[in-house]
């Protein structure tokens, strides 16, 4: 079947630029999020409270840290939020 993607296409098949618009600022705000964290896990380095749950204080699995270091909570802390 063929489909219809000119311009005179139903509005749910066109791109618009308010979507180009919506995406860019989502991919915006998800940089700020993941910059936020790595200072937050900075500063948690620089005040000797890295890898340690920000909610339990337990230590966070290496292996966790070692998939994402920006990493704030234990697993059993990530779970229950
Ligand atoms: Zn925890």
């Amino acid at each position: 079947m063929k489909r219809d993607i000119s311009p005179d296409a139903p509005e749910c098949l066109r791109l618009t630029r308010e979507d180009m618009t919506n995406t860019r600022r989502n991919a915006l705000l998800e940089r700020n999020r993941q910059l936020g964290r790595i200072e937050a896990a900075l500063a948690r380095m620089e005040g000797g409270q890295f890898g340690l749950c920000t909610q339990c204080g337990e230590a966070i699995p290496r292996d966790m840290l070692e998939a994402d270091p920006a990493m704030a909570r234990c697993q059993d802390c990530v779970e229950i939020c």
